[in-house]
């Protein structure tokens, strides 16, 4: 069976939902469609991963985003192949969907190098799922560390990848281990547990000022995660991690935030494909050699009106599906495509309660502390707005972060 809309856009993240929101404000009949029937907030993941906070928190319906919206329909299914010539979509129940338009937005999957045993025994963090189940196995392992007292160790994480996911994902299991495990377990328990960031380039958050860099390793060993930094990681086994240098790490809990790469989709679309398997798009976002196909967000590489290549970031993927919009209204009444002008929020980081690292504006105007804390606060809030009516619970979050008040809201829930 074929339905046949305006606009079909594949996947319901940053890019996808502020591209659907454009046109729907516009009356462009859209299609939007998420494997999932959420949008799903991923600054917060690694939250959601330590405990800290609930899956609610960090997801919200797609179709109460858009119940309001009559020319956008949300239709969940997973989209098994793409034809990009004629626009086409075909899910995994066999169903075909036809737009004049077609928008992929269906962001990026881990990036495992071809590690031996990461796939296998990594947890990788780029969705609630992959959240969930790392929070699960942590608190497996806990349970068992504090049924087993003559364990002579705790809990060993280890976390591949330096950047600012694998910063914040250790900070954060670092301070459950602080200031949750002693009270929820024992604090013989959380001595003995332990969590290394490790990363192949001598230092973390590559993308940051030097600066930026040294305060985030002074506040992560302050926290007690403990770095090795310089040496990639060759393999993974159930127990360990293996690194190039002939080191060992024992290791209960593999954290894989070692980088990421577009999915199978996009690998199969006929699209060239550039670094990290991302479509090069045009500047109007338009993936070059076809008509009609705009490539958004964590799937393609842009770039800025000056040229220069522009992060995977949520700001960058919502920007991007809004212009996308403008653009694909403008070629449906005849008009001409215009080249995406980024707004450069800047880079930032989250370290721990208080602790984050941002480089604001395009100048990179450095902060460290609680101003950053504040400055990541502001640029999220704006982010969730996207998908929320009220943002007040990203900041009822942040003040109870700040006051130590929310430490064990899900812990345990691997019972
Ligand atoms: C752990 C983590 C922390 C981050 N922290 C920050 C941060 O603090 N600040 C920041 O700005 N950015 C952050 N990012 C980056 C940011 O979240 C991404 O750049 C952004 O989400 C990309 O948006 P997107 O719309 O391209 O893709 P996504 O948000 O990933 O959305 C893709 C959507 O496509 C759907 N989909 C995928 N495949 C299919 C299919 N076959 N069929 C149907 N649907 C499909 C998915 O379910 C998903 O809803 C973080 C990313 C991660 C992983």
């Amino acid at each position: 069976m074929e339905t046949t809309t305006e606009v079909i856009i594949v996947g319901g993240g940053f890019a996808g939902v502020a591209c659907a929101r454009e046109l729907g404000r516009r009356g462009i009949r859209t299609l939007l469609i998420d494997k999932n029937s959420y949008h799903q907030f991923q600054p917060l993941l690694y939250q959601v991963a330590a405990s800290q906070i609930g899956v609610s928190e960090v997801t919200r319906p797609l179709r109460s985003i858009f119940h309001r919206t009559n020319t956008v329909k949300v239709l969940t299914a997973e989209v098994a192949s793409i034809d990009v010539n004629t626009h086409s979509v075909t899910t995994t129940d066999g169903h075909t969907y036809l737009g004049r338009m077609l928008v992929l937005a269906n962001g990026a999957e881990a990036n495992f190098f071809d590690t031996p045993g990461a796939q296998e025994h990594g947890y990788p963090l780029y969705s609630v799922r992959d959240a969930t189940r790392l929070g699960t196995a942590l608190v497996s392992a806990l349970n068992t560390v504090n049924n087993e007292p003559e364990m002579e160790h705790g809990v060993r994480v280890v976390v591949v990848g330096g950047g600012p996911t694998g910063v914040e994902i250790s900070g954060a299991i670092a301070e459950s281990f602080r200031y949750v495990i002693p009270s929820y377990f024992s604090p013989e328990v959380a001595e003995k547990c332990s969590v290394h960031l490790v990363d192949m380039l001598p230092n973390v958050l590559p993308p940051f000022d030097d600066k930026s860099k040294a305060y985030a390793v002074k506040r992560l060993t302050r926290m007690g995660v403990k770095l090795k930094l310089g040496s990639g990681v060759t393999q993974i086994t159930p127990g360990s991690v293996t690194f190039a240098d002939g080191a060992n790490l024992p290791a209960d809990i593999v954290v894989w935030a070692g980088g990421l790469k577009a999915g199978r989709l996009i690998a199969e679309s006929g699209l060239t494909l550039g670094r990290g398997g991302r479509v090069d798009v045009q500047p109007d976002l338009k993936a070059p050699g076809v008509e009609g196909v705009y490539v958004l967000g964590d799937t393609a590489n842009m770039t800025d009106a000056r040229g220069d290549k522009l992060p995977q970031l949520g700001s960058t993927a919502q920007q991007a599906g809004k212009w996308a919009a403008k653009n694909i209204a403008a070629e449906l009444t005849g008009g001409s495509t215009k080249p995406f002008e980024y707004v450069d929020k800047g880079y930032m980081a989250m370290i721990g309660r208080g602790s984050a690292v941002a480089e604001l504006g395009r100048k990179r105007r450095l902060v460290h502390g609680p101003i950053a804390f504040a400055a990541w606060l502001a640029v999220h809030l704006v982010l969730l707005s996207g998908v929320r009516q009220r943002a007040t619970a990203l900041i009822s979050w942040a003040e109870d972060y700040l006051t130590h008040n929310r430490s064990h809201v899900v812990l345990g829930r691997a019972d």
